[in-house]
Parts: structure tokens; C-alpha cells; sequence
């Protein structure tokens, strides 16, 4: 059968929206070209990609479910439908994930892949699969950027410079951040479990990113890595015929408005604005004039009514030029519109690549964690603009009504337009390029030899 002859690949994503979605992708191209793909998860998370498969992929796509004891910390519900997770959400759910490695062990032993791919914060998967002999290599969803500024926190030498200007800004909030942070710079001599994955990795590191976008980064990072670093992105949601009738009353919505009229307003699927920073965007929003569509979500303890969440009257003054949405959006497929001009955005890496594939430019409010760090790579690359917060980080409407209206209209936007443009061409022309090369590379490493 298929199945016998092909290389088999298991799947070892961190348990977040934003990395299911980059290895269920790199599973489904791997999945064209003669592997078999185990993708191994939670199966509260499995059953929210089921329909993300169609019915050729599924024949080389399994979805392993991996069991955590009962006695382990409690797993946060599936972020899709919940509106909000447990504080400490990081720690939580490194314990949680701990706990399934007896279960991963046994996968390796009845499923003996020729391969494991593994995600940033579980270096117990690299070890298993070498008991197992079997080849294990990291794919890091974040931007190159972000683990160049990490490792570099980490090996630093004191008379050493960081050698990229845009991020130097950010080098005292890192450094005076809480420490025993999972990604932290590790100035206690304890590698952290982020570097110990990146350590154990069989010879390559693969990173959901491209040249164009981060070139510089990508050169930095085998001076202190000693890997082979190889960026096989972007691997971004491609969307289907299934899931676009879905949402169908938001695209209706959207498909009234002009071409290039309106901008996407969303935070991701782990921040939420405090009621502060919720004001100042809704006045921002008003202020500039422009359509919007805004994903509002709120923490499980907050749940509210959204007009209840917003400025009073907003909602009426306001009327058909914004939608307002309380909880969840098909954001691909609105970055896809043509009336879509714009993404405010907290920089999470796959709403930036995803914005890059479809050429639309970004106003990039970053909140906390990579996202300061990708904030500035949208900036310096000419994508996008940041909405600069003062010295207390707050946010202030006319500089954001500003910002918006630079983007996605004013003649002094008109370069950072046409840059996005630019790179989501050569998104395009380069296709299925990346994967290619790595799929030589994973058959080396797996001793298969044979060319394809
Ligand atoms: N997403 C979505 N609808 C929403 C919010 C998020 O489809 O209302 C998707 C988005 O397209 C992206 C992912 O969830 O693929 C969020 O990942 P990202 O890295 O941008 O941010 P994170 O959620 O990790 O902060």
C-alpha cells in the first residue's frame, strides 16, 4: 500500500491555535510528495482540524491522539471555543504536556516513523526519539528573528553588540523581564527549554519563514545554533470550500464594501485588550474614517456583551461602516478579500505571514511576547507600521486613527503598500519551492537515499 512505502513522519506540535495550523500545512505538502504523516495531538485539538483535512489529504494524514494521565494539570480548553485561558497559560501547559510523554513513547514504539518533527518548548521529544533511533528535527513556527534575539540574550558575550538596530529597543524590557520564563535569556546557566530543543535537533532547524522577509536573521543564527537552518515558510491557513461557507454573513458583510476599503482589526487567539486599550482603538477605529472588521474577545472572568465592552453609542455611530465580532473570524479568508486593505495586528507570526501572502499591509500593535520582536521585523522589512505607545505603553486613538489612515490611504503609505505587494508576488512565485528542499533533506536524515 501507500502507506507501507512512504516515509512516515510523525507530528509533535505545541498545543496553541498558532502551531497547529503551521504543521497541519507542512503536513499537508509533505503529504503530496510520498510521506505519511502522523499528526499527533490532544484530541480536543484534533477534532478542531478534522475538517481542515479533505478527503485526498486524509488518506496520507492519520491525527494520533495523544493521551495525558488523568492526574495531570488541567489542559485549557481549545482556544477556538473558549473566550479566554488561565493565567500562566505557558507553565500550565508545559506541565500538562510533560505528562504525555510516556504516552509519546509508546506512539514511537507502535508507530515506528522514519522521522519526528517537534515543536519550541518540549525537549522530552528529541530524547524519546532517540532511544527509539529514530531522527528528530525542531520546526520552529515563530519568525528567525525572534530566536536571534533569544539566543542571542543567551550566549551573548558582554563586549558582543546585538548587529540589528530595529531590535535593540527591545533589549532592556527582555532583559528586565520576570525570570524562569520558559524562552528567557538564560543568565542563570540553566539552558532553557527552548535552547535544549533547539540542541537536540538532528542536524537542521526548520523555521516557518523565507529569505526575503528575514534574511539577515536566518545568517545570524547558525553562529551561535551550529545548525543547518533551513526556512521552508511561509506555511500559512490555506482555506477551503468547506469551511468558507461557514462564516458566510461575515464575508457577505465584507463583500459590500469597496475594493481596498477596509481594514482587520484582531489580536490573535491568546490577547486580550484591557479595557483601556479597548477604548482607544474603538475611538482610533472612529477616528479614521475607514471600514473595519474588529474580532473583539474577552477572558472567560470578563464576559460581557460587546456594546456593554465598547464606548457608548460606538456601535450606533459606527453603523455599516465596521462589524464588530465577538470571539472568532475566518481571518484568511477575510486577509484574502479584495476589499481588505489593512490588518491591525498584534504581530503573532501567522497573522504577519498570512497578511504577507495576500499583499495587505500592517498596523502592528504587538502586546507581549515575540510580537514587540516581530512588530519591528514588519517595520524594518517595509511591510507594515507600528502604532508607537508612550512611556507607560498606553495607547493613544489620533496616533492610531494616524497610523491607519498612513497604511492604507495616505500618498506617504504608498511604499509600504506596494512592499507588501511585492513580497506576497514572491510568495507566490516561489510556491512549493522551500518544501522541495527539505524533502531531500528528511530523506538523507532518515537514510532512505532515494531521489524523488
Ligand atoms: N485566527 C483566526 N480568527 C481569529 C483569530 C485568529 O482565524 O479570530 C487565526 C489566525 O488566522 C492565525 C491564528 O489564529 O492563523 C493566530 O496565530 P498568531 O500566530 O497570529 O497569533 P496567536 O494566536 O498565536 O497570538
Amino acid at each position: 500500500s501507500k502507506q507501507s512505502n512512504a516515509t512516515k513522519v510523525l507530528m509533535l506540535p505545541w498545543l496553541a491555535q498558532g502551531h497547529i495550523t503551521p504543521f497541519l500545512e507542512l503536513a499537508k505538502k509533505l503529504s503530496t510528495k510520498d510521506f505519511h504523516i502522523y499528526l499527533c495531538s490532544t484530541p480536543i485539538i484534533l477534532t478542531s482540524i478534522q475538517n481542515r483535512i479533505t478527503k485526498t489529504q486524509s488518506l496520507s494524514i492519520q491525527l494520533v491522539p495523544l493521551h495525558l494521565p488523568p492526574t495531570s494539570p488541567e489542559l485549557p480548553p481549545h482556544h477556538h471555543t473558549t473566550n479566554g485561558l488561565p493565567p500562566h497559560l505557558l507553565p500550565t501547559l508545559m506541565n500538562a504536556f510533560d505528562s504525555a510523554s510516556p504516552d509519546f513513547s509508546k506512539l514511537l514504539q507502535t508507530l515506528r516513523p522514519d522521522l519526528v518533527i517537534y515543536d519550541f518548548l518540549q525537549p522530552w521529544a528529541p530524547t524519546i526519539a532517540s532511544e527509539y533511533n529514530i531522527p528528530a528535527v525542531e520546526f520552529i513556527t515563530t519568525g528567525a528573528a525572534v530566536v536571534s534575539f533569544f539566543s542571542f540574550l543567551a550566549f551573548k558575550k558582554p563586549d558582543v553588540e546585538l548587529p540589528f538596530p530595529e531590535l535593540q529597543p527591545l533589549l532592556g524590557s527582555f532583559r528586565n523581564a520576570q525570570p524562569n520564563r520558559p524562552v528567557d535569556d538564560g543568565t542563570d546557566g540553566k539552558p532553557t527549554p527552548m535552547l535544549e530543543c533547539m540542541k537536540k535537533s538532528s542536524k537542521m532547524i526548520l523555521f516557518n519563514t523565507f529569505r526575503e522577509l528575514e534574511g539577515k536573521y536566518l545568517d545570524y543564527l547558525p553562529i551561535s545554533i551550529e545548525k543547518k537552518i533551513v526556512p521552508i515558510g511561509p506555511l500559512v491557513h490555506e482555506t477551503d470550500h468547506h469551511e468558507e461557507n461557514k462564516d458566510s454573513a461575515i464575508m457577505q458583510w465584507l463583500g459590500t464594501k469597496d475594493e481596498l476599503s477596509t481594514v482587520f482589526v484582531s489580536f490573535g487567539s491568546e490577547s486580550f485588550l484591557s479595557k483601556e486599550e479597548r477604548e482607544e482603538i474603538a475611538n482610533g477605529l472612529e477616528l479614521s474614517g475607514v471600514n473595519f472588521i474588529w474580532v473583539v474577545r474577552f477572558p472567560v472572568e470578563e464576559r460581557t456583551e460587546v456594546e456593554e465592552a465598547l464606548p457608548v453609542g460606538f456601535l450606533e455611530r459606527i453603523g455599516q461602516r465596521g462589524l464588530v465580532i465577538d470571539g472568532w473570524a475566518p481571518q484568511a479568508q477575510i486577509l484574502a478579500h479584495s476589499s481588505t486593505c489593512g490588518f491591525v495586528s498584534h504581530c503573532g507570526w501567522n497573522s504577519v505571514l498570512e497578511s504577507l501572502k495576500f499583499g495587505v499591509p500592517i498596523i502592528a500593535m504587538p502586546m507581549k511576547h515575540d510580537q514587540p520582536i516581530s512588530g519591528k521585523v514588519v517595520e524594518d522589512v517595509g511591510v507594515g507600521v507600528e502604532v508607537k505607545r508612550d512611556e507607560n505603553r498606553k495607547l493613544n486613538r489620533e496616533n492610531i486613527a494616524q497610523v491607519i489612515r498612513k497604511v492604507v490611504k495616505d500618498e506617504s503609505g504608498v511604499q509600504v503598500r506596494t512592499k507588501a505587494r511585492e513580497l506576497s508576488e514572491i510568495i507566490r512565485i516561489k510556491g512549493e519551492k522551500a518544501i522541495d528542499g527539505v524533502v531531500q533533506e528528511f530523506m538523507q536524515l532518515c537514510n532512505r537515499g532515494k531521489t524523488i
